[in-house]
């Protein structure tokens, strides 16, 4: 396999050979058969090779910038790589070169000559209150901008919880009457990736996705890959057998704390949050939240900001026998290694939940 994709990725240090892993990785990650990892490598190496890319416009709305800062430090092969060589970027405020009328320009130029095959990016809530004059761009707000993006769109990704769920400015008493995406569009394929932010490998995912097979993946009942969100923070968490055991932290700096135990009583929200953080984690897969000391806040979930205090625990019952039978009997299919029930060791529960990570991709790739 051969191309500018290639040659750039071995420029940042990425070999031909790593490439393909992270493409079979990424593929396995989708629960896609081994084939599509090729299929998968090859449809990003052809994109970025002479012909015409596929058109993006992405549009920021009432957001912090957040989404943006964590996908421009997506694991390697970089999301930089990515847009700059597999698909053509054609608008996007933070990362354009362009200004002002210049980038007005390129967005209704990219709009017309790409009209039904762009794939549209959102990021930021929909504020509808006031005619959506709350969070304007050019004199035009948000909800004219969506509503003029969207039917030349042939699908639309909703990144990060306030495009997918209304997020923080959703929360309330919403001043500005935000909306998600979905309140708006309800004739297009949208796909939502939600978080506060949203993981980057998982955008790199519906990207390489919708490059290789021209659809979406597949998504769960709130518009979610189900390759991502299909299981709960819970269920991949190495603190999980402390849970089953009834194991738990009380405060942030007791010798359950340091143990590793549950944090489900300093607030976790795990147990009903949907995403893969336990599994690939963030920062080129260096950590996550629960493994860092701090119990899940429940960031890829609709309302997580009104839906409790972060520290207190979920009002259902944690008791110890019951989850540890029901844990015996989902065991298999939930991945959680019951055999680690009676060893209360944190090395043990943390290896028995490792995964490979994309890191260490990179790092195999070395020896
Ligand atoms: S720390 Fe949270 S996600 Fe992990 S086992 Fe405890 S409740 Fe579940
Ligand atoms: S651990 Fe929970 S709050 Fe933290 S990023 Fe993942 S889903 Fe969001």
């Amino acid at each position: 396999m051969h191309g500018p994709l290639i040659d750039s990725l071995a420029r940042q240090g990425v070999t031909r050979r790593t490439f393909l892993k992270y493409c079979a990785t990424l593929a396995s990650m989708m629960a896609l058969p081994p084939s599509a990892g090729r299929a998968m490598a090859e449809a990003m190496a052809a994109a970025s090779g002479g012909g015409q890319r596929p058109s993006v416009i992405w549009l920021p709305f009432q957001e912090c910038t957040g989404c943006t800062e964590s996908i421009t430090r997506s694991h390697s092969p970089t999301i930089e790589g990515m847009i700059f060589d597999m698909i053509s970027l054609d608008y996007q405020e933070t990362l354009m070169a362009a200004a002002g009328h210049q980038a007005e320009e390129a967005l209704h130029n990219a709009m017309k000559a790409n009209a039904g095959k762009y794939l549209l990016i959102i990021d930021g809530s929909v504020a509808t209150g006031l005619d959506g004059a709350y969070s304007c761009i050019a004199g035009k707000t948000n909800l004219d901008a969506l509503k003029e993006a969207a039917p030349g769109a042939a699908a639309i990704i909703a990144l990060g919880s306030c495009a997918a769920f209304g997020g923080l400015p959703n929360a309330k008493p919403n001043p500005t009457g935000a909306v998600a995406v979905t309140d708006i569009i309800k004739d297009k394929p949208v796909v939502n990736i939600p978080g506060c932010p949203p993981i980057p490998v998982v955008i790199t995912g519906v990207l390489a996705h919708f490059l290789t097979f021209g659809s979406l993946p597949e998504l769960d009942k709130l518009g979610r890959p189900k390759a991502f969100y299909g299981e709960t923070i819970h269920d991949r968490c190495y603190r999980r057998p402390f849970y089953d055991q009834g194991k738990f932290a009380k405060t942030f700096d007791d010798a359950g704390a340091r143990n590793g135990w549950c944090l489900f009583e300093l607030g976790c929200k795990g147990p009903v949050t949907y995403n893969a953080c336990a599994t690939v984690k963030w920062n080129d897969g260096t950590s996550w939240p629960v493994e860092s000391g701090h119990g899940c806040l429940g960031c890829s979930e609709p309302d997580f900001w009104d839906g409790g205090g972060f520290y207190k625990a979920l009002s259902m019952p944690a008791d110890p026998l019951k989850m540890a039978t029901a844990a015996t009997v989902a065991g298999a299919a939930a991945g959680v290694a019951v055999s680690f029930a009676n060893r209360s060791k944190k090395s043990t529960a943390k290896a028995g939940h490792e995964t490979t990570t994309l890191a260490d991709l990179e790092k195999s790739e070395e020896q």
